[in-house]
C-alpha cells in the first residue's frame, strides 16, 4: 500500500467499489498516523479492513533489531525484507530538526574503492513502498512528536540508478496529502551519473528537490582511481553539467567530498578544487566527509589537523565549506558504513518500549 502515489491510491480504491474518500481516509491513517495494522484504522468497517488485511501489505518491512549511539542519539535501524534482504536506515536527531538516512538499493553497483556498500555488488533496488516504509517505520519507532523533517538519500545504494522508484517515493514524501514534506529538505545523493542527473532536472513529474554530489577528488586520475564510474562519466563533463543544471535559488547543489589520508586530503588538493570550483562559487557548497574505516578499508581517516587545513583552504577562496563528522561513529551508522547483513541467529524484535529502557 506504501507504494501508491495519492491517484492511485484513488483508482485503487474505486477498483474495489469503494468510494473515492476511502483513498483519504487510508492516507490518513496510513502516511498521517502512520499506523502498524489495519486493526488500528477505526473509522473503517470490519469487513473493509478484513478485505485489506486479505488482499494487500501495509508494512513493506520488518524491524529486526537496532542501535542506538551513545554518543549523539543517532538511531540505525536494521530492516527485513519480504525476500529476506536487509537494509539499514539512519534517524539523525539534530538541533531543532530531525533528518533521516534512507537506502535506494540492497547494495550498490557503482563500485567506489572507499565504500563498504558496494562490496557484495547491487543486489537489488528497491521498491517505492520500500523507501518510504523506511520513512514512516522509523518515525513511528521514534515516536511522532519526534518528527522527521528532513530526508537525504544517502544510504544504501545509488537513488539515480534506481530512479523511478525513488521518483515515486519523492512524489509521495512531497505530496500533502500524503507525507506533507518540504521540497528544500530532501536531498538526493548521487555518484554522478550524468545523464540521469540531466533527466531528473528535465523531467517535471520530479519534484524540484536538492541535488547533492559525490566528488571526492579534484582531479580526473584521482576521482577515476576512487570511483570507477569516474571513466565514463568524466569530471570535467560532470562539472559542465552541475554547472549549467537550472538550480533555484536556495538550492545550492551541495559537492560532497570524503577526504582520505594522503590520497586526497594534501593542500594541493583543496587547492585544486576551489580552482574546480572557479566563479561558480555562489552555486555550491562543500561537505566534507573524513572517511570512515570500516573493516578491511584499505584507507585511512586524516588526523583532524590535516582536515582543518583543507577546509581553511577552501574557505580562503571563499568557498562555502562544512565539515562533516559523521554521526554514529560507534554503531557504524556513518556514511559508507552501511551494508547487507547475513541474518544470524542473533535476531531480536525490539519495541519502543524497550528503545525508551535502553535509553
Ligand atoms: N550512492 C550515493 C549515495 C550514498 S553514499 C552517493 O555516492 O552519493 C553517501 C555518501 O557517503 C557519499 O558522498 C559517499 O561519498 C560517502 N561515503 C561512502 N563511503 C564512505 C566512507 N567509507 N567514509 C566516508 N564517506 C563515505
Ligand atoms: Fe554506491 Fe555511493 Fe557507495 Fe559509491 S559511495 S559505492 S555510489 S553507495
Amino acid at each position: 500500500m506504501k507504494g501508491l502515489e495519492y491517484s492511485e491510491l484513488e483508482n485503487w480504491v474505486q477498483e474495489q467499489g469503494w468510494k473515492k474518500f476511502r483513498a483519504k481516509q487510508l492516507a490518513k491513517w496510513i502516511h498521517g498516523k502512520k499506523v502498524g495494522s489495519y486493526d488500528e484504522m477505526t473509522d473503517l468497517s470490519k469487513d473493509i479492513r478484513n478485505y485489506l488485511k486479505e488482499n494487500t501489505e501495509l508494512n513493506a518491512l520488518e524491524l529486526i533489531t537496532y542501535e542506538k549511539s551513545k554518543e549523539d542519539g543517532s538511531i540505525k535501524l536494521l530492516w527485513r525484507l519480504e525476500d529476506g534482504h536487509t537494509v539499514e536506515t539512519v534517524f539523525i536527531p539534530e538541533r531543532g530538526h530531525n533528518t533521516i538516512c534512507v537506502s535506494t538499493q540492497v547494495g550498490c553497483a557503482v563500485g567506489c574503492t572507499f565504500c563498504f556498500t558496494t562490496k557484495d555488488g547491487l543486489i537489488r533496488n528497491l521498491t517505492t513502498a520500500e523507501i518510504i516504509d523506511q520513512y514512516i517505520q522509523t518515525q513511528r519507532f521514534v515516536g511522532l512528536e519526534n518528527r522527521i523533517s528532513n530526508v537525504v538519500f544517502m544510504g544504501m545504494g545509488e537513488p539515480l540508478a534506481n530512479y523511478e522508484n525513488v521518483k515515486k517515493a519523492v512524489r509521495i514524501m512531497t505530496d500533502d496529502r500524503m507525507l506533507g514534506l518540504s521540497n528544500r529538505k530532501i536531498t538526493i545523493s548521487s555518484s554522478g551519473i550524468i545523464h540521469q542527473i540531466k533527466k531528473m532536472y528535465q523531467d517535471r513529474d520530479f519534484p524540484q528537490v536538492r541535488l547533492a554530489v559525490s566528488l571526492n577528488a579534484p582531479d580526473q586520475k584521482t576521482r577515476q582511481m576512487l570511483m570507477p564510474i569516474s571513466e565514463t562519466n568524466s569530471l570535467e563533463e560532470l562539472m559542465e553539467t552541475l554547472n549549467s543544471l537550472p538550480v533555484k535559488t536556495g538550492y545550492r547543489i551541495m559537492l560532497e567530498y570524503v577526504l582520505i589520508k594522503g590520497v586526497n586530503d594534501r593542500p594541493e588538493d583543496a587547492h585544486r578544487l576551489a580552482r574546480l570550483i572557479g566563479k561558480n562559487k555562489k552555486r555550491y557548497k562543500v561537505n566534507l566527509i573524513p572517511f570512515n574505516p570500516y573493516p578491511g578499508s584499505p584507507y585511512e581517516r586524516p588526523e583532524k589537523e590535516r582536515v582543518e587545513r583543507f577546509h581553511k583552504i577552501l574557505w580562503q577562496y571563499n568557498i562555502g565549506a562544512f565539515v562533516r563528522w559523521s554521526k554514529g561513529q560507534d554503531i557504524s551508522a556513518a556514511c559508507g558504513q552501511l551494508r547487507k547483513k547475513d541474518l544470524g541467529e542473533k535476531v531480536s524484535f525490539l519495541t519502543k518500549e524497550s528503545l525508551k529502557a535502553n535509553g
